[in-house]
């Protein structure tokens, strides 16, 4: 048996006459997974291939995309493959194929660390990992989510009693939905863009009550943004409603050290918070997990490949355009 792993514009994998893409689809694809419903991974165009994905993602290509689901053609169960909570984002899950007597198992994007109403992925036993490595370096290694929170939570409050408004800034898909959430128990008015709106619906619509915020723009527009109050906006909004009375605070993995060759600038305050796993916790899924192979993609792949074969794992980094194949 002969695997082919690619990474080109998403994974693909070969195995006999299947060819199974990953958070992609290809002209000659026989299968696809969409772990998430982040845009990166979105299927752009109409195609026939089966498209495993959860009815969660499912719903929220629906909230984010104009044209729906775009016709594609969806389903929520394939022969021999299980899909498995990866505590990414809502509806966020990881693939477990079964093929030729081997367990492959995917991650797409995880996270281990039960956060609010996120619960953490929970690794299963599989003879292949192919995993995703973001913060793949020994420095990033994040605080207790608890603890993170608590101390965002205290820095907000301190910033609103002095009469700012607070600006809290993450992605729309998954970093929201935990800002509102932790948030709301706060005594102050709560402001967000409508994209988040339109995703928080969705999470409603699935057990996770986060109705109840208010539009920004509409507010702005109908004058009734008032003051001081939260506003919970992707980060490339904050010049269409910043104010020099306003603080901002922007909470991303890669608080400690800037994005890679980049800074991350100009904020007041940066939080330790992310929808990945850090360094420990993806070392800790590799051991749980047990593989005779680990393929690493994302981030720093290559380092943390180079990291588990000093473990004595065997570690191999998917670089974009290269072809990797392994006998079995
Ligand atoms: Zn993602």
């Amino acid at each position: 048996m002969v695997f082919v792993l690619k990474e080109n514009k998403g994974l693909v994998l070969e195995v006999n006459d299947k060819v199974f893409s990953f958070d992609s689809v290809h002209s000659n694809s026989t299968h696809a997974f969409i772990g998430h419903a982040h845009s990166d991974h979105l299927i752009k165009k109409k195609t026939g291939v089966p498209v495993l994905l959860s009815t969660e993602t499912k719903e929220l290509i629906k909230a984010k995309c104009k044209k729906g689901d775009n016709g594609i053609n969806y389903v929520e169960e394939l022969d021999n493959a299980r899909l498995l909570d990866a505590g990414h984002v809502l509806g966020s899950k990881a693939l477990l194929l079964e093929l030729e007597g081997k367990k492959i198992l995917y991650t797409g994007d995880f996270s281990t660390r039960d956060r609010l109403f996120m619960k953490g992925f929970k690794p299963v036993k599989a003879d292949i990992l192919i995993m995703e490595t973001t913060f793949g370096k020994k420095e990033y290694v994040m605080p207790k989510f608890k603890e993170v929170a608590q101390e965002s939570l205290d820095w907000v409050e301190d910033e609103l009693k002095k009469g700012y408004n607070v600006m809290l800034l993450g992605y729309s898909l998954g970093k929201a939905q935990i800002l509102c959430k932790l948030f709301e128990k706060l005594p102050y008015p709560i402001f967000v863009d409508n994209q988040i709106m339109k995703i928080n619906s969705v999470y409603s619509d699935f057990g996770i009550e986060l109705r109840g915020f208010t539009s920004i723009r509409d507010a702005k527009e109908r004058g009734y943004l008032s003051y001081p109050s939260i506003m919970i906006l992707p980060p490339h909004m904050v010049k269409y409603y910043w104010t020099p009375e306003t603080k901002t605070a922007f909470f991303t993995g890669w608080a400690n050290t800037g994005y890679p060759n980049k800074k991350i600038m100009n904020y007041d305050k940066t939080f330790s918070m992310s929808d990945h796993a850090d360094y420990n916790e993806l070392i800790q899924v590799v051991k749980k997990v047990n593989p005779e192979i680990v393929y690493t993609i994302h981030g720093f792949n290559r380092e943390f490949a180079k990291d588990l074969r000093t473990l004595g794992y065997n570690a191999k980094p998917i670089v974009a355009g290269q072809t990797k194949i392994e006998d079995f």
